[in-house]
């Protein structure tokens, strides 16, 4: 072997490892890709589903996030309702909360460590950008109603503890779950149901015709041969399909030494949901803050902007654990998929090929609705 650009698979890696005949090739391994696996091999119990992932850990976006499975704030779906209208924005709230009891319902809220209690809760600085939002939350949970079955959805909180203004607005269709463990359940449940996931390997490009697509994966020589292909590469998409209207931006995340956080009960969302915190245990995540850093946008590499760590890093000590010391013991970050729309694209972009894509920062809400939509959408049939 002259080197990697040129490995060949061998006759067992091929016909055993990958597998020949494949059914449906899926791209990425996060929450989208491995969903529509398990959705698919549900329906189609005996089809020969591939997963290929070109990281060898997790995934993009869907082992790094923040673990809110949440369906928008008060006043995050306000503004979406101003600039797109009710009936997109609601519909775009239906497939988050859609998508959040199926997640429920595919790994059961105890083994992702869903703790529904722990539920949204938005903060505000001052009692007239409270008020602005408290004001119209009655109005929002009529329209809530019949998504949420809640009376109440949006409720007013008292905030006693933090460097906020003493009240806050609690959405009661949100809480938190534990990232890690929700990556790990739905890889084992996907391997369970008899999908390879192949790591390490970057789909290059791939031709379709009517009966089959070839995909050329970054240093393997021949390519794979699949019935269906579905791309499920979110932020990363452009690499395969640059037409496609998604823009990259990359989110900081930081989580703390132990430090009390008996105050903190709730995921907080502030400034329209740009900056995020909660307790993990005896830790605070907090991420987000890309708005004050533009230079984030567009971004599709991972690594640190030490700035905006920083950022994160005084808002903690300011407003969330005034008075106490602490220390960031980790901190990475993640890169997440908007566009001119909130709405997530779910389609048929050729013979054969499907894309399933463009979670925004909802996908852990968002992403098993998608997953289903893709699924049913490649065979045709519903479950
Ligand atoms: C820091 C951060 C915090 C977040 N917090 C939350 C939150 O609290 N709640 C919430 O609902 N959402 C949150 N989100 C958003 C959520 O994590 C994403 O919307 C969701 O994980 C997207 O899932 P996905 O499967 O579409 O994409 P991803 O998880 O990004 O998976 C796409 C995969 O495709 C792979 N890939 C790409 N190109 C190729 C290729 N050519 N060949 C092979 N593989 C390829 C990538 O390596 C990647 O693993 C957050 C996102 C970030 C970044």
């Amino acid at each position: 072997m002259s080197g990697t650009s040129s490995y060949r698979l061998s006759y067992w890696e091929r016909e055993h490892l990958v597998g020949s005949d494949i059914d449906l090739a899926i791209i990425g391994a996060g929450i989208v890709g491995l969903c529509t696996a398990i959705y698919y091999k549900r329906i189609h119990p005996t089809a020969k589903v591939v997963i290929f992932e070109k990281m060898p850990l997790g995934a993009g976006a869907s082992s790094r996030n923040a673990g809110f499975a949440c369906i928008g704030s008060t006043s995050e779906i306000l503004s979406d309702i101003n600039i797109y209208g009710e009936a997109k924005a609601l519909s775009v709230v239906k497939q988050r909360y859609d998508g959040l009891e199926r997640l429920k319902s595919l790994v059961g809220p105890s083994n992702i460590y869903y703790q529904h209690s722990a539920h949204g809760c938005e903060v505000f600085t001052d009692a007239e950008s409270f008020e602005k939002y408290s004001e119209l939350i009655d109005g929002l949970n009529d329209m809530l109603c019949p998504i949420t079955k809640l009376r109440k959805t949006f409720e007013v909180e008292s905030i006693n503890t933090l460097g906020f203004y003493h009240q806050g607005l609690i959405n009661r269709a949100e809480g938190l779950l534990n990232t890690g463990l929700l990556y790990s359940q739905l890889e084992s449940l996907a391997v369970g149901l008899g999908v390879k996931i192949i790591r390490g390997v970057s789909l290059r490009h791939f031709e379709s015709n009517a009966t089959s697509v070839s995909l050329y994966f970054e240093k393997w020589v021949r390519p794979i041969h699949t019935r269906n292909l579905a791309i499920c590469t979110n932020a990363f998409t452009q690499n395969l399909l640059p037409e496609m209207a998604v823009t990259p931006s990359r989110n900081q995340v930081v989580v703390t030494s132990i430090v009390d956080t008996t105050h903190i009960p709730y995921g907080y969302h502030f400034d329209k949901g740009y900056i995020y915190f909660r307790a993990i245990g005896d830790r605070v995540l907090i991420g987000g803050a890309r708005h004050h850093f533009p230079q984030e946008d567009g971004q599709r590499k991972f690594g640190s902007n030490e700035a905006n760590i920083e950022f994160l890093k005084q808002f903690l000590q300011d407003k969330v654990l005034t008075g106490q010391s602490f220390n960031i013991e980790y901190s990475w970050s993640g890169i997440l998929c908007g566009g001119e729309n909130r709405d997530p694209i779910v389609n048929a972009i050729g013979d054969r090929v499907f894309v399933g894509l463009r979670l925004g920062g909802m996908g852990v809400a968002i992403g098993a609705q998608i997953a289903y939509e893709l699924a049913t959408m490649i065979s045709g049939r519903s479950l």
